[in-house]
This record gives structure tokens, sequence and C-alpha cells, in this order.
């Protein structure tokens, strides 16, 4: 027996459900449905309505229809692979049931001769004679078969009974839950218990019936319990007391003053922002979101110059050795000579890393350079007060909480992406950390102009690229994957690598998902030093690099890439101090939806903007171009159509963390809505 006010029921395994094998166990795990609340989550497509039934005289040939029938008589075959007939009758006529591939005692059982029985499913006329053909739907107690049934898209191996069946089971036996959310909120859905409206939610009638007060409700608590456990990181990790540091204002506006350009507004803002949450004695947990080449990356090492000056040291990360590099020269460029400097790289000499681990222990080095790696490897500082990581955003909520437990109480976390996102989005992703943007991007930046070409016009494009290598540039050519899911189906790139060598000799790299990282670091540091012209690749080029002598960047096929990935493709170029060109390639001609996107991004050149309105277009489903991304997938709930809903669980948190409210009420949500993992301890 199930304790009926226990949201634990519907946690449990499948396999307590009647009905439910290993087999549909296994068939559903591989659908993600591990337990029974996952299965309130697939939803009907469509139904049968099976509630009407008719007469035999007044069947229609053709269509689904319900009937009550008396078997008179069994036609076995006594040849093989002939099928069983069952010869039936109603006052008003006959009609045979006609089974492939049965057995007579199957038949025997369900059609019992002289019963009535009421059948449901498509008549067929055959030799002057209405005709059943293997029927499924037989019972004699008709509740069961004159209803609307309902269709779903069904997994391999589970039939559309069997699902009925189970939902049904779910259905009947759905705990009570205690209401979690506050009078306040459940009126903006006229009251309607959680446990009312999945019961709503999986009527026929119902289907696509997303305005309604069930489906918003349910919807709504996706959204809130995504939500409130990043209140409830962010709670926590505000909580913790550090040691301030102390912000040295005149030594800072040295440092930028000797820029060899001005910082934007919002890149000052930034600043502030962060000194502001450096001199606290609270822990600082930032995002700095910003465009591609907003300019994030000398925000970040003011903020690591402040903490070096206030006696700390710093760690800054990102994605790869080049790109770990570029901001170590920078830094060496712009930081006072005095300052110790170092890079970590997987080539250092084993000598030389280990002297710069017992430097930092021992506090000779004031800020160390390197990629992710350095966060994952035992490397210990006398006093590190900040960790930096730039291009963070294939980073879930888990691994950043590791992060900011990792670098101790009083070390502080900057985390960056170039990764524009509608605010829908940044709430729910990044709703653990504070958060800065950069919107506004440096004024003297070169337009990138972007155009698209029929795969059939090459030539121009080979025309064009000749004048550009003739002026000294250099291009990006990005082949993608023919097969997303076959990692090293590169065979295009390598075609197109070979076409265009014979056209530019010893002009022409190429870049694949078999080249070893030590070759992509060499050729793309050759790529930096101009030494060759044309780089093609699959993969995307690594972002945050600035190849200032890149102009051209061509995308074939791009189609295959979303608006806001072409967006950070196109953001290559257009790094340096010369006009730019983008080209997107297609097969063939766009359709009117694809023209509108492609005009979107040849129209504005702000990511924000850009992912806002394709995601209006496309909804979100795959709007960041990484599904791998650790976002949780809402299962009703849909950041383009649901803003108001995302705007009243925003709402709602301030409200609860202003009030300091007690949120152990929400523990079922939490715990069924499955983030509980990473907040254990409230629940
Ligand atoms: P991202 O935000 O994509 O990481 P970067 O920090 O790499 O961008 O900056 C891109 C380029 O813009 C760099 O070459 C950088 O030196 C330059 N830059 C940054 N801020 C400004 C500014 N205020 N004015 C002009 N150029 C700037
Ligand atoms: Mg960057």
């Amino acid at each position: 027996m199930h304790n009926k006010s226990n949201y634990k029921y519907l946690l449990s395994d499948l396999s307590i459900l009647k009905g439910v094998g290993t087999k549909t166990t296994n068939l559903l795990k591989k659908k993600k449905i591990n337990n029974i609340f996952d299965l309130l989550w697939k939803l009907p497509k469509s139904y049968t309505d099976r509630s009407l039934s008719s007469k035999i005289k007044d069947l229609r040939v053709g269509e689904n229809q319900t009937l009550t029938i008396v078997p008179k008589k069994y036609l076995f075959p006594r040849v093989r692979n002939l099928p069983n007939k069952v010869l039936c009758s109603d006052e008003t006529g006959e009609i045979d049931c006609v089974f492939f591939n049965s057995y007579e005692g199957y038949i025997r059982k369900i059609l019992p001769l002289n019963k009535e029985v009421t059948i449901s499913g498509k008549i067929k006329r055959y030799k002057n004679k209405y005709q059943l053909t293997n029927p499924k739907y037989i019972s004699e107690d008709s509740s069961l078969i004159k209803k609307s049934h309902n269709t779903y898209s069904l997994t391999d191996g589970i039939s559309e009974k069997v699902y009925n069946k189970i939902i049904t089971q779910i259905i009947n036996k759905l705990p009570i839950l205690n209401e979690w959310h506050s009078k306040h909120i459940l009126k903006k859905f006229d009251n309607i218990s959680w446990n009312d409206s999945i019961k709503e939610l999986h009527k026929s009638e119902n289907i696509g019936e997303y305005k309604k007060n069930f489906y918003q409700r349910l919807a709504y608590d996706e959204i809130f319990s995504t939500f409130l456990v990043n209140s409830e990181i962010r709670k926590k990790i505000k909580k913790i007391k550090k040691k301030n540091k102390i912000i040295n204002i005149k030594r800072q506006l040295n440092l930028i003053n000797n820029l060899d350009f001005t910082l934007t507004k919002d890149q000052l803002k930034t600043v502030d922002e962060i000194n502001n949450d450096l001199s606290s004695s609270n822990k600082m947990f930032r995002l700095l979101q910003g465009d591609v080449g907003s300019g994030k990356t000398i925000v970040s090492l003011i903020s690591a110059f402040n903490t070096i000056n206030s006696g700390f040291q710093v760690a800054l990360m990102a994605p790869t050795e080049i790109l770990a590099r570029q901001h170590f020269n920078l830094a060496k460029k712009i930081f006072p000579k005095n300052l110790n400097l170092e890079l970590i790289s997987g080539k250092s000499k084993y000598k030389d890393k280990k002297k710069s681990l017992e430097n930092l222990l021992s506090h000779k080095i004031d800020i160390i350079f390197g990629t992710h790696a350095l966060f994952q490897k035992k490397i210990f500082f006398k006093k590190l007060g900040l960790i930096i990581i730039d291009e963070q955003h294939k980073f879930g909520v888990n691994q950043r909480k590791k992060l900011s437990d990792k670098g101790g109480d009083d070390c502080d976390v900057l985390l960056m992406t170039a990764t524009p996102i509608p605010r829908t989005l940044t709430m729910t992703m990044y709703g653990d950390m504070d958060l800065s943007i950069i919107r506004e991007k440096p004024k003297a930046r070169k337009v990138i102009k972007t155009y698209s070409k029929l795969e059939n016009k090459i030539e121009d494009i080979i025309k064009f690229i000749k004048k550009e290598i003739d002026l000294n540039n250099q291009i990006f050519w990005v082949c993608p994957l023919i097969d997303e899911s076959k990692k090293l189906n590169h065979s295009s790139a390598v075609k197109k690598f070979e076409f265009l060598n014979k056209l530019f000799p010893n002009q022409v790299s190429l870049l694949h998902g078999k080249t070893t990282p030590d070759e992509k670091e060499f050729i793309l540091d050759n790529f930096l030093k101009n030494k060759f012209k044309i780089l093609v690749s699959t993969t995307i080029i690594e972002v945050g690099i600035d190849f200032p002598n890149a102009t051209v960047i061509i995308i074939e096929n791009a189609n295959k890439f979303g608006l806001s990935q072409l967006h950070q493709l196109r953001g290559r170029v257009g790094r340096g101090n010369k006009d730019s060109t983008c080209i997107l390639m297609f097969k063939s001609n766009l359709s009117e939806n694809a023209k509108k996107r492609i005009n979107i991004l040849k129209n504005s050149n702000d990511g924000f903007i850009i992912s806002e309105k394709d995601m209006k277009i496309r909804g979100f489903g795959d709007i960041l171009g990484f599904k791998q991304s650790g976002i949780k997938n809402f299962k009703l709930a849909d950041p383009v159509h649901n803003i108001d809903l995302f705007l009243l669980a925003e709402n709602e948190i301030k409200r609860i963390e202003n009030l300091n409210e007690d949120i152990s009420k929400y523990k079922p949500l939490i715990k069924l809505y499955d983030r509980a993992d990473i907040i254990n301890d409230i629940a």
C-alpha cells in the first residue's frame, strides 16, 4: 500500500506497475523514463473516440467503430497460414472477426460463444460482408472499450494499449500532495491542485490546451522549482564569509589609463560590480556575460589586478592553451613589470612545472594562466583570492558549485561566457550566480558584412578569396560534420582542403576531429602568425581567440547551425582593424522561414537580439546549439510562450528571499522535479 499523500510513490521504480515487466521497463529507460514521475510527462498526442456504438446495419466502411456483438460460430481453418475467423452478429446483421497469426485458445477466450462482447476497430467489407481484422479492442466489459483511447508517440515495442493501461493505472493511484504554493500564486491558476492538474493533463479533450490553468500551473511548477534551487545555491554561497579585498583605485586607474583604448561604459560598470563583490565580506559567485568581442578579457584582468594588489593570488583558466597564452600575453603587456605571471601548459617541461607549483605555494607567483584542467589538477596556492574561468558555458550548475567550493572560502569566482541567450534562459541556466552583462560593444568595431551564397556559386567566392589573400588577409573555411552523430565524419572538410590546396598551394591547413590537441595548437599558432592563409575546419574554431588578421569566414551548409552559433562563428573575424566578411553557403534556395532567420543575422550584430529573435521563430529547443550544456530540459514550460510564468517565478523567489521564508514546504516539489541532488541538505 502506498501512502496517498506521499510523493515518494512517484519516485518508485516502474516495475511496481501492473503489466510492466523488465522488457517494458528497459524500453522506457532507453527513453530516460526511469520512474513513475517521468511517465507523467508522456502525454497523449491524439485520441480515438470509441465511446459511441453502432448497429451492424449502420456500419460505415473504413472508419473506426465500436459495436456490441455476440460470437456465433468459430471458423478455424484446417490449413496453416489461413486466418482464424469468428462469425458474430447483433439483431441487425452479421460481421466476421478475422485473426491472423492467432491461437484458437486465445480466440475462444476473448470471444466466447453466445456472450455479449464489445469490440472496436476499423470496419472493412470483404466478399459482401462486414469484417474486422485483428481487432485490438475487445472486452465483455463495455466500459473498457466505450471511451476515448489516447494515442502516444510510441516507443518501439510499447503499444498504445500498454501506454493507456499504465498511465490510467498511475492516474488512478496519484497521491494527493500537500500544496506547496502560496495562496496568491495558486489563485493565478484558479486554485487547481497539482494532482488535479496531472489528471487534466492526461485527458483526451485537453490535448494541446497550453493556456488552460492545469497546464500553466504545471509549467510554473517546473520553472519555479528550477529557480528555487538556483536561489538556494546562491544564498548558500553568499553566506560564506571571506576576507574582503581592498581595491586600490589609484592603481586601477593607472592601469586603465595606460591601455591603448578607452573602456566602454558597460566595461566600467561591470568592473565596478566586480569590485563591490571583491571588497565585500561575502564570497563572489558572478557570471560576466557579453557577446563575442565585447571585451570581457580586460574586465577580468582588471579584477585580477585588483585582487593581486590586495595581496592575493589569481588563477585564470581558458578552454584551450592558445587562449590561455593569449590572455597571459595581454596581461604581460598591461600589468606592471614587478608582478609575477606564469603560464602552465601541457608542453611545459616537468622541471619547469614543478618549479611553478613550488612558486605558487610560496606565493612567488601572483597570477597563473592555464587551461580548465588547472582546476582538476592538484595545485596548491598560498593565498588564492580569485578564480577566473573564461568561456565556461559547458559547465552545468553542479560543476560550477564544485568550482566555487574548490578555491576555499576566501576565493572569489568569476565566470565568463560569450553565449548571449534570452533572459528567460539566463534566469534558468545561471540563476545560481550574480550576473554582470556587457551589452555595448567597443565603438571602434569594424563591420562584418554577411552574405548568403548558393553552393554552385563557389567560383565567385574563390575570386573573392584571391583578392583578400592578395591583401595579405586570412580566411576561415568551416565545413560542418555531415552527420553529427559520427564525430569522425570529416570527409567534406578533407575534400575542401584538397580542392583549395590545389588553387592555393601551401596556403591551406586543415583541422578536424582527428587532429590531436598538439597538432591543433601548432596549426592555430601558425595561423595566428600568418604562416598560411586559409584554415579549413570541421569543428568550431576555438571561441575567444583573437585572430586580428582574419577577415573572412565562409560557413558551408550554414543551415546546419543555429543562428547563435553562426553569430559566434562570425565573431571569429572582425577582431582587427579591417572590415570583414562572413559568407553563408547553402545547398539550395532558402525556405521563407530560413530567409527570415538569416536576415536577422544579416541585420544585427548583437548576439542577445539574435538569440531572442531566433528563439521566437524556432522555439527554444535547440537555440543553444549545444544540447549537452547541462541545462535541464523543461517538460512543459517554454521560455518563449511562458515568459509571464518565468517572471512570476522570479518575483516569487525574490519575495521568498526577502522575507527569508522557510522553504521546507517545497521539499516534494524539489525532490520530484529532480534537481535536489544539488541541495540535498535542504530537502
Ligand atoms: P570577448 O568578450 O569576446 O572575450 P575580448 O576580451 O577578447 O572579447 O576582446 C576582443 C578585442 O577587443 C580584443 O582585441 C580587445 O583588446 C579589444 N577591446 C576590448 N575592449 C575594448 C575597448 N573598450 N575598445 C576597443 N577595443 C577593445
Ligand atoms: Mg573571450
